[in-house]
């Protein structure tokens, strides 16, 4: 009896255990999981972004076949405008995130798993084309061998905490300060009572075959290089976003969409990425669930090699917060 009572007590006491349904793909895993905190303020020019990378809800089971590291507290702080303004030219993503939820964890689009496993073959493959298998959750995310969770694409989990309605839900900050929304919005963005539809990309898979000295065969989306921008295809810019009213914005700003097909997370700023975002913080000493052991049997493919990484071009040394980016 008093073995049941204390069970009970140990039961009420583990976070995230509510009605909430277990993770579709494999399954939930709370115990020994700390609670996730993120702390978001604005300072001046700037807003951060403060967490333990903790996700707010139930999670894949982690380690899984295809991915072989466990979720562990990190210490995440990022920095981003806290009025973007767009910058001369847009910036390709590198092995970095594109910005951070509102719960504090990463999105990071890109993987570093290349064909031949070499990253100067230019082939690239994509986390979400269906063709390979990094262990991803119904959350369309994974962990890297630090433990850092992060999002590769839709994060339904946050989605479902935050409501999922059918409209334009602010899910997060793109790391040049610009807002990162749900896949609905406006029909036409400019009318603030016009319909709520999904906003689709205007990027599709390539028609024909891959060239010589390449994997060969024919575009199948395997591949980033699979794909193509096509103006006026979908709603949305090559960096997967727009100008238009979103809830929080009657005047209308513009914003970034996730959307259900490529590129998932977008792949282009149209502001300038703060450094923030450029340095692969370090886990904590508290980590729980996570051993040396398994950081070192497989690396996590998403985990860019050293040779991937665009050099900082922003970054000026170590410190809590790197400097203020050039306008
Ligand atoms: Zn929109
Ligand atoms: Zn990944």
């Amino acid at each position: 009896m008093r073995i049941a009572f204390s069970l009970l007590v140990i039961i009420s006491f583990i976070p995230g255990a509510s009605a909430q349904p277990a993770d579709k793909k494999y399954g939930s895993k709370l115990s020994k999981r700390p609670r996730n905190s993120v702390e978001i303020t604005i300072e001046g020019d700037y807003r951060y972004v403060t967490s333990n990378g903790i996700p707010n809800h139930l999670t894949g089971r982690f380690p899984n076949r295809n991915n072989p590291n466990s979720i562990s507290e990190q210490k995440l702080e990022f920095r981003m405008l806290a009025k973007p303004v767009a910058a001369k030219q847009i910036t390709m993503i590198g092995m970095y995130p594109f910005g951070v939820a509102l719960n504090g964890v990463p999105f990071e689009p890109a993987a570093a798993e290349f064909w031949k496993r070499d990253w100067r073959s230019g082939w690239q493959y994509e986390a979400l084309s269906g063709k390979i298998n990094l262990g991803l959750d119904s959350s369309n995310a994974h962990v890297q061998p630090t433990g850092m969770y992060h999002y590769h694409g839709m994060p339904e989990g946050l989605i479902s905490k935050l409501g999922r309605r059918r409209k334009a839900i602010l899910l997060g900050y793109a790391a040049d300060g610009f807002q990162i929304y749900s896949q609905y919005c406006l029909t036409d963005p400019l009318v603030a009572n016009s319909k709520i539809k999904k906003m689709g990309s205007s990027c599709r898979v390539k028609s024909g075959k891959r060239s010589d000295g390449s994997p060969g065969g024919k575009f199948d989306g395997t591949f980033l290089q699979d794909y193509e921008f096509v103006q006026g295809l979908g709603d949305l810019d090559l960096c997967n976003g727009h100008f238009g009213i979103v809830p929080n914005s009657p005047a209308g700003v513009y914003h970034y969409h996730i959307t259900e097909t490529y590129p998932f997370i977008p792949r282009f700023f149209l502001g300038t990425p703060d450094s923030s975002f450029m340095t692969r913080p370090q886990q904590t000493t508290a980590a729980a669930g996570n051993t040396e052991s398994d950081q070192k049997v497989t690396p996590d493919i998403s985990q860019p090699s050293p040779g991937t990484r665009r050099p900082p071009s922003l970054g000026r040394g170590p410190g809590r917060f790197p400097p203020r980016p050039p306008r």
